[in-house]
């Protein structure tokens, strides 16, 4: 912002007032910016807009979750969802319209791939969120619609605008990318952020994440668990959280959870227990509620930190892995039939 401002000969000062006005007052009008002189206002219409994506609402969940709808400049939808808990306020937000990635039990993944975020669509969603909330969200989880490390460039600067004094200032441990495991991208988003990190894993071993989670097959976990250590290495208070949906007669047995406890020694670690959120056409069932406690239990003897995501806003298909926007899936067959190897990421 202080270099377009400085671009239209005006001074940098401009640019982080307009920004404040913004992302902390919530203004899209440049006439109500009243710090910045009446002839600069008269000039911002013609060479800026501020545009905030169209909101769909939906009825707020029972349990008090709720869904935006947002429909883009192109007509494309994505959805972001607000999760009030016990003081906390978490606001989940997407990276793409649909995903390239393809996981089987994700109903995004059913919708196929259209295109990456940019940084204004990704800040938009918290910009709206917290104009319809009243407040800023107190946690931000970038766990909507798509893989965020897919769209690096957008997502990192779009998180450390959620990080700025002068815009929403939630800081580095409550802003957390989840992902489903692009270990060149995790490398290069350890050298551009320092936010927390939370890992799609899903399986204890390469077999079973391949099917599971197919980009495994080019990044499978003996490449995935250094990058993961590496991402948390110098931080006591950090931890991976690692993401794990518990799939009936799949992934859930006790030798699962045997396995898992020895792939994560040595890592500090969170395991964060999913119950399966059905959608239609699933391939998959939820795992009964006492076989994830049991799993968790085991995992917690062993010393792991393990807790059970509860479930929330599943009755307005708000719940993980139940968003779906307006697609217009534009991956192609054959690249499906190639994946995982020549996927089209948008990284190099
Ligand atoms: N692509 C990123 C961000 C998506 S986050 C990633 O893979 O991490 C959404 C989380 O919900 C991921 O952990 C995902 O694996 C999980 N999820 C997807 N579908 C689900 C479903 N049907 N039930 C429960 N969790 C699901």
């Amino acid at each position: 912002m202080e270099a377009f401002f400085l671009g239209l000969g005006s001074k940098a000062f401009h640019g982080r007032n307009v920004f404040k006005w913004i992302h902390k007052q919530g203004v899209t009008d440049f006439d109500a910016m009243t710090d910045i002189s009446k002839r600069l206002r008269g000039q911002l219409p013609q060479v800026a807009e501020i545009a905030v994506p169209k909101t769909v609402f939906e009825q707020p969940a029972r349990d008090g979750t709720r869904k935006w709808i947002l429909e883009l400049q192109d007509g494309q939808r994505i959805e972001t969802v607000s999760i009030p808990d016990e003081g906390r306020n978490t606001i989940c937000v997407s990276s793409q319209v649909g995903c390239a990635l393809d996981c089987p039990f994700c109903s995004t993944a059913r919708q196929g791939f259209n295109r990456n975020l940019s940084v204004a669509e990704i800040i938009g969603q918290v910009w709206i969120a917290s104009r319809e909330l009243g407040a800023v969200p107190s946690n931000i989880v970038m766990m909507g619609m798509g893989e965020p490390l897919a769209n690096l460039d957008a997502v990192v600067t779009a998180m450390n605008i959620m990080q700025d004094d002068l815009a929403y200032m939630v800081s580095k441990y409550r802003v957390t990318v989840s992902t489903s495991g692009i270990v060149p991208a995790l490398n290069r988003l350890r050298e551009l952020s320092d936010v927390s990190l939370a890992v799609s894993l899903h399986a204890p071993d390469n077999g079973l994440r391949d099917k599971l989670v197919p980009i495994n097959r080019k990044y499978p976990l003996e490449a995935l668990i250094p990058a993961c250590r590496e991402f948390v290495r110098g931080d006591k208070r950090r931890k991976v959280t690692w993401e794990y949906v518990m799939l009936d007669g799949v992934n859930d047995s006790l030798q699962h959870a045997r396995v898992l406890i020895r792939l994560l020694e040595g890592t500090p670690s969170k395991v964060n227990l999913i119950p399966f959120n059905p959608f239609p056409g699933a391939p998959y069932q939820a795992s009964p509620a006492d076989r994830v406690e049991a799993f968790r239990q085991r995992l917690k003897r062993s010393g792991l930190i393990a807790t059970t995501r509860k479930t929330r806003g599943d009755d307005i298909d708000a719940a993980c892995g139940q968003l779906v926007g307006k697609v217009r899936d534009r991956s192609s067959r054959e690249l499906r039939q190639q994946r995982p190897d020549n996927l089209k990421l948008g990284i190099t």
